[in-house]
């Protein structure tokens, strides 16, 4: 008699349970040890199109071969061992059930993105008989957060780049000079620095327009990239004005840098309004010296340099 009431009141509770789990916006998978399905909410059957009757005492994995298996069995037997609550975080393995996602706060994100806990359940002995899977969408959350590491991604590289030319921008490049400036101090190391001007821009401007302008601007930014090598600095130091820091580079090796370049931009012909264009650089070499006392005073001798290809006549480098 008394093992009848606790056998209805057990099936009872159960009806109850799944009722209530049924309500749940959040999956509830529960596996034996043989990871054979003892319970799928609705949310479950919802999202994954199969019915608790159709996988009811089957494998998890057999009915469902999508899973990562040997990832979700670890983590599965990890909690049984250490008897505690085992994570996932959809930061960590966005998607443990292949859902898609009917959000319409989620569109674009096609799949749904899952955190999940796992409680391992106890016989009344204390032996862990069974796994509660429970999983959240967050698919939401996980939309919102890249979109944020995106836009913060977008406006780094916006704090960094010079928006006309793609190059790095004064304050970034002024940045990596004083980095190699200490780096210099505190190693040793050879490394140079060319600084390049264009030549009577002034004229660009008044005989095209600024907007032709900003296009030789652009144009001999791509040549400088062209010219460098990947581990150079190419910055757009001002107006119409470059710097370049060539790491491990002697002056002399430099020179062939600035020459390549000053040759290219002299050779070139820009085709606007069926007229063509030609224009020509000043190039200033210098390399750091072990008197420079400040990274200013790097600086200021390729201007001084720079300054000198000016005077010569322009189009042409000079080494100091
Ligand atoms: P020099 O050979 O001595 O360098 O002569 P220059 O005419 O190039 O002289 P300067 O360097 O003094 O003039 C630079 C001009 O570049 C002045 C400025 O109006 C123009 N400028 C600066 N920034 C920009 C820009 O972003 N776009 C355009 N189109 N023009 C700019
Ligand atoms: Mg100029
Ligand atoms: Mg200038």
């Amino acid at each position: 008699m008394t093992t009848m009431t606790t056998m209805t009141l057990e099936l009872t509770d159960f009806h109850w349970t799944m009722q209530l789990l049924d309500t749940l916006d959040a999956g509830l998978v529960v596996v034996d040890r043989e990871y054979r399905v003892c319970a799928w909410n609705s949310f479950m059957q919802h999202y994954s199109g199969i019915n608790a009757d159709n996988i009811m005492g089957k494998c998890l994995f057999r009915s469902y071969p999508n899973l990562p298996e040997r990832w979700l069995k670890a983590k599965l037997e990890s909690t049984a061992k250490l008897k505690t609550r085992g994570f996932s975080n959809w930061e960590d393995r966005p998607i443990i059930f292949e859902f898609k996602n009917f959000s319409p706060v989620s569109q674009g994100l096609l799949n749904m993105y899952q955190n999940m806990v796992i409680t391992p359940l106890k016989s009344p002995k204390g032996e862990v008989t069974h796994f509660a899977i429970m999983l959240q969408d967050v698919s939401d959350i996980a939309k919102s957060k890249m979109h944020l590491k995106r836009s913060n991604e977008k406006l780094t590289e916006m704090g960094r780049t010079d928006g006309l030319t793609g190059l790095f921008n004064r304050a970034f490049w002024e940045s990596k000079f004083v980095e190699e400036f200490n780096s210099l101090q505190t190693h040793g190391g050879t490394s140079t620095l060319v600084m390049f001007d264009i030549d009577h821009f002034k004229r660009v401007n008044d005989t095209y327009g600024h907007a032709i302008g900003d296009f030789v601007i652009r144009e001999t930014a791509q040549q400088l990239m062209k010219a460098a090598r990947g581990s150079d600095v190419c910055g757009r130091y001002g107006g119409e004005e470059f710097a370049v820091l060539l790491t491990e580079t002697t002056a002399d090796q430099a020179s062939y840098f600035a020459e390549r370049l000053r040759k290219r931009i002299e050779e070139l012909s820009l085709a606007i309004d069926g007229h063509e264009l030609k224009y020509t650089i000043s190039l200033g070499i210098t390399e750091y010296n072990l008197l420079d006392t400040g990274h200013l005073d790097w600086l200021k001798r390729a201007d001084k340099a720079l300054y000198q290809s000016k005077e010569a006549g322009r189009n042409a480098t000079s080494i100091l």
